[in-house]
């Protein structure tokens, strides 16, 4: 077998018997990132120096024995929202294309201290604001299955990457779905954490109240691995969470059934406009389910229907107020060749931000202006409780609820770029769940006209240990997580 076609937990087993060195694996994928990824464009940055030498180091701590994690010597990849020491960090936009952070953001500085080695970072939806990652402002990420589709987005590469081989763990981010609907389109595992359990410090913001930095993985076991690594409470974000966390892996070791779960499938979900092979699918996947031990209820989450109108509003009023730094002065582009200061401020965003920034910025911009700010910001802010409520009582009569990740598999390059609405329309099923702040877990459950479909298990605050035994306790039943996309030999 080669190296790309080994999961994170059997990697680790060859690294400490010796059977392959770190620098061995690091160089290997470095290859196949050559040879492949000018097809797939998961990569916006190769690392390939600072990867090696981390590698040298993983060696030399496997060597010793000593501070051995299971993610120790594994190579990985982040979303380029995550600060990076000395490493671009773009978000896939021209104004940070030349960008350096002087820091790591908490998460990367964890699994650095894990040994796990970052190979580079992924393309994306500039800034996060997209599902389709055409909104890179430097080129779209292709779909691994289907090369003529897009990968999902905004966190298009990190799944791309997986999915492809590139990568066998990424960091993405999720505001809006950008974890769970690539990781839908792509096939692969992705956990969208509970806000605040992994810490936001160093992560750019797209919406501060909705950002979650989550891991992407080829199965729920690997989630369990990097959530294990990234996850807990940090002084340095005052909204991470205290509680301590779980050793999420040693409980799916044990893991056996689901005997005892309740399955909530909240009616709102499945609607007209779902595709009916997905449909199908998904049910087949809730039966699958069933037969583990779980019971499935229909549950009601009513306030579904306001979900993607609120989550746009209060995202456009918070994206305008993060991006309003990106001024020409502190950071990246600059526009100098101009007459006045002002025009520094209005050259350097017209040039830096793209098409959909700019109508998110405008957007934003006039929903928090005065006299509007309480009849659109303040009444989204309410129908959100309004929507996490929802979710507090379904939580009342099940454990977790079983959803579609999206209305169909991925679509086309080109299909829905040029309709904002219809692209926003992508994330109907994604969107609720980060305005209530809860955990979802995408695994893929089925394939359609040679692409994955997803299945979206989401959970009360904190449940990440249940969603990954679910995931889990599927996956050990079916193989639709081990299937992999045409390009996987080349
Ligand atoms: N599709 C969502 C949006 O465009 C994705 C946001 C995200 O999760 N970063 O807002």
């Amino acid at each position: 077998m080669e190296p790309y076609e080994l999961s994170v937990q059997q990697t680790h087993e060859l690294l400490v018997n010796r059977e392959i060195s770190a620098e061995e694996l690091m160089r290997a994928y470095l290859e196949r990132i050559q040879r492949l990824d000018p097809k797939v464009k998961s990569y916006v940055t190769v690392t390939e120096e600072n990867a090696i030498e981390q590698a040298r180091d993983a060696d030399q701590r496997i060597k010793m024995g000593e501070g051995l994690t299971p993610l120790t010597g594994i190579p990985y990849a982040a979303k380029d929202s995550l600060s990076t020491r000395g490493i671009p960090t773009t978000c896939s936009s021209k104004i940070l294309e030349n960008y350096k952070p002087f820091y790591d953001c908490t998460a990367i500085r964890k699994l650095k201290s894990t040994g796990a080695v970052l190979l580079g970072k992924n393309n994306m939806d500039e800034f996060g604001m997209g599902s389709s990652t055409e909104n890179s402002g430097f080129f779209t990420t292709r779909n691994p299955w289907n090369f003529d589709h897009v990968p999902g987005g905004s966190s298009g590469g990190s799944a791309a990457a997986v999915a492809a081989g590139l990568a066998p763990f990424t960091l993405g981010e999720d505001t809006g779905g950008s974890v769970r609907h690539p990781a839908s389109f792509c096939g692969v595992t992705g956990l969208k954490t509970t806000y605040g359990r992994v810490s936001r410090y160093g992560l750019l913001p797209l919406v501060s109240s909705f950002d979650t930095i989550g891991p992407m993985a080829r199965s729920a076991y690997d989630v369990a691995l990097v959530l294990e690594a990234i996850a807990g409470h940090d002084p340095k974000d005052s909204t991470s969470r205290i509680e301590s966390i779980q050793p999420y892996s040693e409980i799916l070791r044990k893991t056996e059934n689901l005997r005892g779960l309740r399955i909530g499938i909240p009616k709102e979900y499945f609607v007209e406009g779902l595709d009916a092979e997905m449909e199908a699918a998904l049910r087949a996947a809730i039966r699958q389910i069933e037969s583990l031990g779980a019971r499935a209820v229909e549950v009601s989450l009513p306030h579904t229907q306001y979900a993607i109108p609120v989550y746009y509003l209060i995202l456009f009023a918070e994206a305008s107020s993060n991006l309003a730094k990106y001024d020409g002065v502190r950071f990246g582009l600059s526009e100098r060749n101009v007459d006045s200061l002002l025009d520094v401020y209005l050259k350097t965003r017209e040039m830096g931000f793209g098409a959909e920034t700019k109508r998110r910025i405008m957007l934003g911009t006039f929903a928090l202006s005065a006299g509007y700010y309480d009849a659109y910001y303040l009444k989204a802010q309410k129908v959100r409780t309004l929507i996490r409520r929802d979710f507090e009582k379904a939580f009342e009569t099940c454990d977790a609820l079983i959803t579609p990740v999206a209305p169909t598999t991925a679509f086309r390059i080109g299909e829905k770029i040029s309709n904002p609405l219809d692209m926003y329309l992508a994330d109907v099923f994604v969107v609720a769940v980060n305005l209530a702040g809860i955990p979802a877990l995408s695994v893929p459950c089925g394939i359609s006209n040679g692409l994955p479909i997803g299945m979206q298990i989401m959970g009360p605050h904190l449940s990440e240990e249940m969603l990954l035994r679910i995931g889990y306790t599927y996956q050990s039943q079916t193989d639709w997580h081990t299937k992999h996309p045409p390009c996987w030999n080349d």
